[in-house]
């Protein structure tokens, strides 16, 4: 099926790794022009460089740090004055922060209250103008089923991951009228940077395959295994889609049938 999202113009915010990239992909497949943003740009181009050379005319990559209201603003209007608006916008950039309440200093929920709601207001309210006189404007947040289901080891996360997804919902009802949908992806565990960095953290003693099913396991994975980066891109892109447009206020959950409450 077209998701009818050739020449749309997609911003996604953290396209250098994991899901950000697989969507970023699977976009320009779809014939989407896409702008994308890392704080690292040296990496962002090296991970899109076969990208780059295959659809030059429909990527922009920019080094953006979403915590900044002013980057944001910079990185929106080059993708306006690039590609002549914005029809959907993917706030994806972020990382999660593993502590117990015990030894989460004031400094870490602050640091994690501003980057999960910074990396949501600031594209939002850059990119509003140009969303507004599109025809089939789409935003997609990306959250956690951390959101409903808390972990007491990601505990800022968490609360950060709920307050994002009630914001999520309350700017689906304000952005109505102004035929701007709104909807949300709620992830469990996708096998990206994240989850290889802290294998790369452990002892190791086991192999990465052994190691990512037991994680499965531990957090009640119903599908035994993690999700690829491609399968919540899948999930994006049809929210993203004009043919989801009586969809909005909604959140799929990405998540392997994952359960913490069972
Ligand atoms: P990765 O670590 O693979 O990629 C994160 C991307 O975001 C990178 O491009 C990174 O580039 C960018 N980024 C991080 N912080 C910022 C920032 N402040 N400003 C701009 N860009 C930033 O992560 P995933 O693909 O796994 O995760 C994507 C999203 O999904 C994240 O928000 C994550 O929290 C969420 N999520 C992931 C889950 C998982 O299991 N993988 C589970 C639940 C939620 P750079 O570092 O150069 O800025």
């Amino acid at each position: 099926m077209d998701l009818l999202l050739q020449d749309r113009v997609v911003v996604v915010t953290g396209g250098s790794s994991g899901i950000g990239l697989a969507l970023v992909r699977l976009l320009l497949e779809e014939g989407a022009k896409v702008a994308t943003c890392a704080r690292n740009l040296d990496r962002l181009i090296e991970a899109t460089s076969e990208l780059s050379s295959k659809y030059a005319d429909r990527l922009l990559c920019m080094s953006c740090d979403v915590r900044s209201a002013e980057a944001v603003n910079q990185f929106i209007a080059a993708t306006v004055s690039t590609f002549g608006g914005v029809d959907g916008l993917v706030n994806n950039a972020g990382q999660s922060r593993m502590k117990p309440f015990a030894q989460t200093e004031w400094d870490d929920w602050t640091d994690e209250l501003e980057l999960k709601f910074a990396s949501v207001i600031h594209p939002v309210k850059a990119a509003l103008p140009a969303l507004r006189v599109s025809p089939v404007a789409s935003i997609v947040n990306v959250n956690a089923i951390l959101a409903r289901q808390p972990e007491t080891r990601l505990i800022t996360t968490s609360a950060a991951r709920a307050g994002v997804l009630n914001l999520s919902k309350s700017l689906s009802i304000d952005l109505a009228h102004e035929g701007v949908r709104v909807n949300s992806v709620c992830l469990g565990l996708i096998d990206t940077g994240q989850w290889r960095r802290r294998y790369d953290e452990s002892d190791q003693s086991v192999t990465w395959e052994q190691w990512t099913a037991d994680l499965a396991a531990d957090r009640g994975v119903s599908l035994g295994r993690l999700g690829e980066a491609e399968e919540v891109a899948f999930a994006i892109a049809m929210l993203l889609s004009p043919r989801a447009s009586y969809i909005t206020g909604t959140s799929i959950d990405v998540g392997g049938g994952v359960n913490r409450n069972a």
